[in-house]
């Protein structure tokens, strides 16, 4: 049954098939999953596991291999950053030039959204865009989580140890302080909705990430 949008209502429940018993979870925004011709009904976990093992076959796998044996000399253009989430763990994604720092806001907002209150740890900006990024997809992909949406990996010493060593090139090296300098001002326009947890948040902030905020009453509790 479809509703005006197209989202399927009621009636279908997960697919997927795990202990040889349909997993009968609750269809993820509504949506079937897969090519046009075979639509099943999935949960999140398992339509993103879908998308992973899909993403990881028909894209990282093939481009990861031929970089593996030298045979890519160039990369397509724009940059694969690696940055750390509020969750912890990391994603390595893609943007041009100019542009990461959006990237970053957007990814940013998405977890505050979800209730995270810390920002983005920017660790590595690397030459080359979506090649590049599939490339690293697929030489980081036993430290990829599977189960959730968001192209994300394990914090595993081999990838910070790559990105540490990657860093932050000097043409490159202002999308930092762009960003940090946006995560201060939405920090301090979302205080309202955060009470005084946001309060205490920003005068952690301030030392690691050396912020410079605008001047505001910090009203202690009672
Ligand atoms: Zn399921």
């Amino acid at each position: 049954m479809n509703t005006d949008n197209g989202h399927l209502v009621g009636g279908l429940s997960c697919g997927a098939i795990e202990d040889r018993k349909p997993c009968g979870g609750e269809l993820y925004e509504g949506n079937l999953f897969g090519p046009s011709t075979v639509r099943i009904p999935l949960c999140e976990r398992h339509a993103a596991n879908l998308y992973s093992w899909s993403t990881e076959t028909y894209r990282a796998s093939p481009i990861g291999r031929m970089e593996e044996q030298g045979l890519i000399s160039g990369h397509l253009p724009g940059y694969t950053y690696i940055v750390q989430l509020p969750n912890g763990r990391i994603k390595i994604g893609t943007s041009v030039a100019g542009r990461i720092n959006r990237r970053w806001r957007e990814i940013t907002r998405q977890y505050f959204d979800k209730g995270y209150r810390e920002p983005l740890k920017p660790l590595a900006i690397i030459q080359g865009g979506a090649s590049k990024e599939a490339a690293l997809h697929y030489r980081f992909r036993e430290s990829r989580i599977r189960d959730e949406f968001g192209e994300q990996f394990n914090p595993t010493t081999d990838l910070i140890l790559f990105a540490e060593t990657e860093g932050i090139p000097e043409e490159q090296k202002s999308e930092v302080p762009t960003y940090e300098e946006w995560w201060a001002g939405y920090l301090w326009k979302n205080r309202a909705t955060q009470g005084s947890r946001i309060e205490e948040k920003l005068g952690e902030v301030t030392d690691p990430w050396d912020f410079d905020f605008p001047a505001f009453p910090v009203v202690s509790p009672a």
